[in-house]
């Protein structure tokens, strides 16, 4: 099917994009949809898996690799927001973290690019940010906010644990270090991109692309599509092109999803 529709892709980290939504970016902009993603921020607390050259900074590689994946998903356009990464402690935040930016702050910004973009959906997180990463949650917050006041197709990134639990390792057992305490019950998932082929692989290389932060245990053929061929929203408002795509366009969204958790700093290891 072709379609007109601009939908924003709104992430935390790089490779956020990557991991929960590369299926769906991939699909969206086969379709013909115009994909708009927006990274809010610079990933500087990431662990580099890889020995980065002299002067080159994580926050340069990252931003570089995050361009490559956006491209090999289909995305149209990348904004990045800036913010420095919260950290792995408890708050107040340092200025300049998405953690201390005001949510109505982030919103307005990411408000304006729904807006340049004429935008129909726009894609963000479960209420808790997928894993409780005090940035993800962020997020959260600010892309319920701009559905909600601009009046969009909200779709919530999130995963079902129990599946992810009955399968291969995952990257957010590393991200949370011990128990998949993810996502949100099957019960409230609202509609599941599962891979075809050609999806599955552009997920594989845009992740592989974040050499950084994502290593081979995570690319291993054998067990790739059982880790990562599916991904799950959770929406919000009017069925939207998303649901269009994937055939669920006369469910009922789902509203009640879990309850936004307290952030949990003291568990979070970096990750996704
Ligand atoms: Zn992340």
């Amino acid at each position: 099917m072709s379609c007109r529709q601009t939908v924003i892709v709104l992430h935390t980290h790089p490779d956020d994009e990557s991991i929960f939504t590369g299926l769906t970016m991939r699909r969206l902009a086969d379709a013909g949809a115009r994909v708009v993603l927006v990274t809010a921020t610079d990933g500087a607390a990431g662990v580099p898996h890889v020995p980065l050259p002299r002067g080159e900074s994580l926050p340069s590689r990252r931003l570089a690799e995050l361009e490559r994946a956006c491209e090999l998903l289909g995305g149209a356009r990348l904004d990045v927001l800036r913010y420095a990464d919260s950290g792995a402690h408890e708050g107040p935040y340092s200025a300049g973290t998405l953690g201390a930016a005001p949510v109505a702050e982030v919103a307005r910004r990411v408000a304006r690019i729904v807006e340049r973009e004429g935008a129909d959906a726009l894609v963000h997180y479960d209420p808790r940010g997928i894993y409780g990463h005090v940035d993800h949650v962020q997020v959260h917050r600010v892309g319920a906010h701009v559905t909600r006041a601009l009046g969009l197709t909200g779709y919530q990134a999130t995963v079902d644990a129990a599946a992810l639990r009955a399968g291969p390792r995952h990257v957010l057992q590393r991200a949370t270090g011990g128990p998949l305490d993810v996502g949100v019950p099957a019960s409230l998932i609202s509609l599941i991109v599962r891979a075809r082929e050609c999806e599955l692989l552009a997920k594989m290389a845009a992740m592989a692309t974040h050499a950084s932060q994502v290593g081979a245990a995570e690319l291993d053929p054998a067990c790739f599509a059982a880790a990562y061929g599916r991904e799950w929203f959770v929406r919000e408002g009017a069925p939207g092109v998303l649901d269009a795509l994937c055939g669920t366009a006369k469910l009922p969204a789902v509203e009640a999803v879990a309850r936004e958790p307290e952030a949990r700093p003291g568990r979070r290891r970096p990750g996704p």
